[in-house]
């Protein structure tokens, strides 16, 4: 049996292991070691030219953290991934990557705030444009695009406006004018959706979050799809790594001019951590899915929430294209909501009792947090309206824990607001 016939459940654990080089250890060890030595000197530098394969120093590559790359790469459906320090490690070098002064990126505008922080005010410092448009039709990135453009930039899932824009279409859109589409996949994880199989040429996932599940490593990956032609005259500086490695020049130069100049690798125990929680991602995803539905409906009709955010309810305006994008298997595990006024809020967090107030999602834990005063504390407040920051809203990451227990402390700690 070949192993790209596997389904998803046995890929996540089986998916490329090296069943030959690790003493018959049943998973990857951690090679905790800065470089590799070889026994001659003839050896090393044919290693270092690329003639022979081998690992040469950590900042380069790890065998660790290899294998979670193919892990990845196998879940995704793409022929390579490289793992990075942090999932904004993999989204800076990524844009990085396809950019360069006088170059435009055209993005949706829900993103994640780093992400958005790093198209808005750190590109324009080296002369790179972000066009942020409204995700909801794809003609806006279309009526974007012109001879600078290099790269089309969106969330499967917006965060934390919970919005699904049409990735099949915006791909079309890219691909008639000749430019790659780069999606974060962080909320949909594989599991809900595989981006390359709706035309993305690019993957990037924060593994902090649902792949390593359980809160224990920040980590990011890049997973390339292999099929974009780089060969175009958009693309001019892409030629050494055309000749170098062909279809897949992209993460050619992510890895050689990016990954190893910057530095942002990823440690092989933060790898080892997020292989182990790779192996449940299905389940978890499952539980995940049902409990949100669960919460969802039951803040909907809760008398005190005035309105619920999630792409699960019929009420969300993205409901009919998030089930068609993810056929029906589910819609995330991220939700907001809103009560009266920030007060209420806090009232709400403070009675919490089985939830945490914290700044991470996708732990097997219940989080909450009040993002108007924390992550966009900061920030202008003309900016936090037009990005949809309320004062009165709260973003839920839901747990995998027992559907009533998380009902029940929503229910008790709203009995309090
Ligand atoms: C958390 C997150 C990131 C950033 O990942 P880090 O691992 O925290 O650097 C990027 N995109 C999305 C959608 C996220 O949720």
């Amino acid at each position: 049996m070949k192993k790209n016939q596997w389904k998803f459940e046995t890929n996540q654990i089986h998916g490329a292991n090296d069943r030959e080089n690790c003493l018959g250890a049943s998973r990857a060890p951690i090679y905790q070691s800065v470089a590799h030595r070889y026994g001659t000197g003839e050896e090393l530098s044919e290693v270092f030219a690329g003639k022979k394969p081998g690992f040469i120093y950590q900042r380069m590559h790890n065998p660790t953290s290899q294998a979670l790359e193919r892990r990845i790469a196998a879940l995704e459906g793409g022929p390579k991934a490289l793992v990075f320090a942090s999932g904004m490690a993999a989204i800076t070098n990524t844009i990085l990557a396809l950019t360069r002064a006088g170059d435009e990126v055209v993005s949706a505008n829900s993103l994640f705030l780093s992400t958005y922080i790093f198209f808005a005010r750190f590109l324009p410092r080296y002369g790179i444009k972000a066009r942020l448009v409204e995700s909801d039709d794809p003609k806006n990135f279309q009526d974007r695009i012109n001879s600078k453009t290099r790269l089309i930039y969106l969330e499967t899932i917006g965060n934390p406006r919970m919005d699904v824009p049409d990735l099949r279409a915006i791909c079309k859109i890219a691909h008639k004018e000749g430019i790659p589409v780069a999606v974060d996949n962080t909320l949909a994880t594989p599991y809900l959706l595989r981006p390359i199989e709706a035309g993305a040429d690019i993957v990037l996932h924060s593994t902090t979050k649902f792949l390593n599940g359980h809160g224990t490593a920040v980590g990011g990956a890049v997973v390339d799809s292999g099929r974009f032609k780089w060969n175009r005259k958009r693309f001019p500086d892409f030629a050494d790594s055309i000749n170098r490695a062909g279809s897949l020049a992209f993460s050619d130069k992510l890895w050689r001019e990016y990954l190893v100049l910057l530095g942002s690798c990823q440690a092989p125990w933060h790898s080892y951590l997020t292989l182990i929680g790779i192996e449940t991602l299905s389940l978890r995803m499952e539980r995940h899915l049902s409990n949100a539905a669960k919460l969802a409906k039951f803040l909907e009709a809760h008398p005190k929430v005035k309105w619920v955010n999630y792409p699960g309810l019929a009420s969300s305006k993205y409901h009919r294209a998030a089930k068609k994008l993810f056929a029906g298997k589910g819609f995330g595990a991220l939700l907001t909501f809103g009560l009266k006024n920030q007060k209420q809020c806090f009232n709400l967090i403070r009675n919490l009792k089985l939830c945490y107030n914290l700044a991470n999602l996708g732990d097997a834990k219940t989080l909450v947090i009040h993002p108007y005063s924390t992550q966009y504390v900061a920030f202008p407040e003309a900016e936090k309206i037009s990005l949809g920051i309320k004062p009165e809203m709260i973003r839920v990451s839901v747990g995998i824990e027992a559907s009533e227990d998380i009902i029940f402390d929503f229910k008790q700690a709203l009995g309090k607001v």
